[in-house]
């Protein structure tokens, strides 16, 4: 078997000694939920953000949920949505029996389509969502415009976005709630893991028991051992200590993660311009602080057929490649079935879902891997035309 060319994966989580023993420390502390590390871990979140409240959860998905359901939106409920997101967004809403109506993506930076919100609203509409795509900030007083104009609660998905402002503002504090990810490949990890923030104390304080059974009073703070009382119905959606002292590491070099980031990107960005077959998605307005996942760019008309071979291609040579996302949320077979979408609408959506490439920017590379990046790419569309 021949090596490859180059050792370019797309993700990686960057994990070293510190949050090794930070986790050797919990497992030897015998306390593994409801201790220390979640409180310091919630502490500095909030103090990074700027929020009132910050709220250790077992991943994104399950502070999404967590937000509809402590809203009691249901059933006969309809939620915005942009359809060029994770399908959690979506299943977020779908759980709690509410019924998403999708709006379609702008093609300059792929966030949701803001001028087409208002005619996606109708007298049962409960709230609006939307994500931060790849790290780049949605125009939030635009979006908060409208949704107080129509009073709906807004859910911000800042899957992507640790770090990311609009107007100074940290994202996931413009709206009612903001939810973070911490999945491995994200901008920090805890290896599985979410954050709910928001400046809403009575939000707040109803998450904080939903979120472990609705239960009054965790272990430490009952004064006769296993005895408690549920005044609420709940989940056990809770972050539990090892999660939460590999995320106290992670935060505490976030920005060296972020910077690594916008200089891969800037470098890539720059490079790719050699190429006229391919268009980077942007990274925002001016008013936008942005972080960068990954650098997507759109194939042309001649290319976007080609797509698989390209990706295989650029495989072969040792460099991971992704897209986001395969498909429109309401192209997915569960969500076409269920209300009958086409496969012909959402054109925007479509043209970022099966036209584009997701290149990667992550921390565990330079910029010199970023001018082979790019200059394999530009071979490879040689190769394939
Ligand atoms: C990753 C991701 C999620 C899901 O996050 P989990 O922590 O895995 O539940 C939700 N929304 C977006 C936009 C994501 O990228």
């Amino acid at each position: 078997m021949s090596a490859q060319l180059h050792s370019i994966p797309f993700g990686m989580p960057i994990i070293d000694d510190i949050e090794k023993n930070a986790v050797l420390e919990v497992l030897d502390s015998g306390v593994w939920v409801h201790g220390p590390q979640t409180k310091a871990f919630e502490s500095a979140f909030a103090s990074f953000t700027g929020a009132k409240h910050a709220l250790a959860l077992s991943s994104c998905t399950a502070g999404l949920h967590l937000a509809y359901f402590q809203m009691g939106i249901g059933p006969g409920d309809e939620v915005i949505m942009p359809a060029q997101t994770h399908v959690a967004t979506v299943h977020a809403a779908e759980l709690v029996g509410a019924t998403p109506v999708f709006v379609d993506a702008e093609t300059v930076t792929g966030n949701i389509d803001i001028n087409a919100i208002e005619a996606a609203i109708t007298p049962r509409t409960k709230a609006l969502s939307v994500v931060h795509f790849l790290g780049v900030p949605v125009e939030m007083d635009r979006v908060m415009e409208i949704a107080r104009r129509h009073n709906l609660k807004v859910i911000e998905d800042c899957a992507l976005a640790v770090g990311s402002a609009y107007k100074g503002k940290h994202v996931g504090l413009w709206g009612d709630v903001g939810v973070f990810s911490f999945y491995p490949v994200k901008h920090m990890t805890t290896v599985e893991g979410g954050m709910l923030i928001t400046n809403n104390t009575e939000i707040a304080e109803d998450i904080k028991l939903q979120r472990a059974f609705g239960v009054d009073r965790t272990v430490g703070e009952r004064a006769i051992p296993g005895v408690y009382d549920v005044v609420k119905l709940g989940f056990n959606y809770r972050m539990n200590e090892v999660e939460a002292a590999v995320g106290c590491k992670q935060l505490e070099r976030i920005q060296s993660f972020l910077k690594k980031r916008a200089e891969n990107d800037s470098v890539l960005r720059k490079a790719l311009q050699n190429i006229p077959e391919v268009r980077s998605l942007e990274s925002g307005s001016a008013n936008g602080t942005p972080t960068h996942y990954c650098h997507s760019v759109l194939l042309n008309e001649e290319l976007k057929h080609k797509r698989t071979d390209i990706i295989n291609s650029m495989k072969a040579k040792g460099i991971g490649t992704s897209v986001y996302y395969p498909k429109p949320v309401p192209h997915f077979t569960y969500y076409r079935d269920k209300y009958g979408y086409k496969t012909d609408t959402f054109p925007n959506a479509s043209a970022i879902s099966y036209g584009s490439l997701a290149l990667t920017v992550g921390p565990h590379l330079t910029g010199d891997d970023m001018l082979i990046i790019a200059r394999e790419l530009q071979q490879t569309i040689k190769e394939c035309k």
